[in-house]
């Protein structure tokens, strides 16, 4: 028979689906997958479940529900100041994950370059090249993740279409700074080129950390679109719920993707995510403090144990170097291990690398093999548990921790 989509037939299914997957069959407290293990506010819930019931289940606008659209504009200009024209410059389509691959497909014609920043969230590779764009790579290293501005600008040239970038980013949990991103600015205007900009985490930012949209930079509004995902700023992750805004010429062209990807988004979804959307400030507030308490107490307990952890500004995540413990295999086989023996799962860091560059073996041409990604968007009690089993597993000399050992955690 024919061979089917070579990119899609060769790619291995997303380390997200193998972990959980993996943490299921071991009884493993997963911190690998960025989802809370509560429920989002209950309002909003409740929100939803209501408009389910009211008649209002037929397909809703293509670009999104009136209310859900105003609560988008009301939200850009009350945290950031930005006139966004609810009409012709949001369009709500479902997730981020959506967002993301309509406003590249908007952008992109085969041969374009695309300035990707690795390391990346696993879908910006696949989407790209499946689009026929041309990823130019640069790297951030670890510990600071500070923008290599040389190797940035020669990743620019006269094909360059535009530059995917993720702040709040995952899995670094850098949060790109005000001169950084005057840089990048002026690299997009001296090479006319747009900004997709992946903002799910605008809202959990830690410490002195804020979150800037390069949109609001001069003369960034015209170049920029902008995306948020309900997912991440209600703890409801599986709701799938994204939006975008951008200016009106750039939104009727993503509208025009979103068309032909799933046309709409359920609409009682929709008009939930718009009365969470006008939460007031103490939610935000809230919400940003909660997670950055539970990162510390991950941070604190994982360094004790003998980790060396990298400081997280924002996101669910945070990174682990687990050189320390002695463990000899690279962070693939140490997330399998640590699943097995100690019943804690964890994402291996090369996962979010371009794995097809040359010499890529696991982790990419390069590529740090010796992280392990934790998501602490979890109950204070699971991350209390979930680091005791690593207490038990690195005194036990890395191997495996008895069953009798491991704690139920609800
Ligand atoms: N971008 C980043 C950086 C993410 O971590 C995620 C993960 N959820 C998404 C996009 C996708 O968001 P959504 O669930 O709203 O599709
Ligand atoms: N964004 C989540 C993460 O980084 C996972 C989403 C997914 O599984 N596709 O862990």
């Amino acid at each position: 028979m024919k061979s089917l989509n070579r990119q899609l037939s060769d790619a291995p299914t997303t380390i997200f689906t193998v972990m959980s997957a993996l943490a299921v069959k071991h009884g493993a407290i997963n911190l690998g997958q960025g989802f809370p293990d509560t429920e989002g506010p209950a309002d909003i819930v409740r929100a939803a479940a209501d408009a389910l019931l009211d008649n209002r289940n037929q397909y809703p606008p293509l670009t999104g529900l009136p209310e859900l659209k105003q609560a988008v504009a009301r939200a850009n200009r009350r945290f950031y100041g930005l006139e966004i024209d609810p009409v012709t410059e949001v369009v709500v389509t479902s997730g981020a994950t959506e967002a993301l691959m309509a406003s590249l497909t908007a952008l992109i014609d085969p041969g374009d370059e695309v300035v990707l920043i690795e390391p990346l969230y696993d879908t910006y590779l696949p989407v790209v090249r499946m689009l026929g764009g041309v990823a130019k790579l640069v790297r951030l290293q670890p510990p600071e993740w500070r923008l290599p501005r040389e190797e940035l600008a020669a990743a620019f040239g006269p094909r360059t279409k535009a530059i995917l970038l993720n702040s709040p980013m995952n899995p670094a949990g850098k949060v790109f700074d005000a001169d950084e991103l005057a840089f990048i600015a002026s690299l997009l205007q001296q090479h006319d080129a747009y900004a997709v900009c992946d903002e799910v985490y605008e809202h959990l930012t830690f410490g002195a950390a804020r979150h800037i949209p390069l949109m609001t930079l001069p003369g960034m509004r015209e170049r920029c679109i902008r995306i948020g995902s309900a997912g991440k700023s209600f703890s409801l992750t599986g709701w799938k719920v994204g939006y975008v805004s951008a200016p009106a010429p750039l939104a009727a062209v993503v509208a025009k993707a979103h068309q032909n990807i799933t046309f709409t988004t359920p609409p009682n979804l929709q008009r939930a995510v718009a009365v969470g959307l006008d939460r007031d400030d103490s939610y935000y507030t809230e919400l940003a403090g909660d997670l950055e308490a539970k990162c510390r107490l991950l941070t604190t307990g994982l360094e004790e144990i003998g980790f060396s952890v990298l400081p997280s500004q924002g996101s669910y995540f945070l990174g682990a170097d687990f050189r320390g413990l002695g463990f000899a295999g690279d962070d693939v086989a140490f997330c399998r291990h640590l699943t097995q023996a100690a019943g804690v799962t964890g994402i291996p860091f090369s996962a979010f690398y371009d794995r097809s560059g040359p010499g890529a073996a696991g982790a990419g041409s390069g590529a740090p093999d010796h992280y392990v990604r934790f998501a602490f968007c979890k109950k204070q009690s699971v991350l209390e548990e979930a680091l005791a089993r690593l207490r038990g597993f690195v005194e036990a000399g890395l191997a495996d921790v008895p069953e009798t050992r491991l704690a139920a955690v609800d």
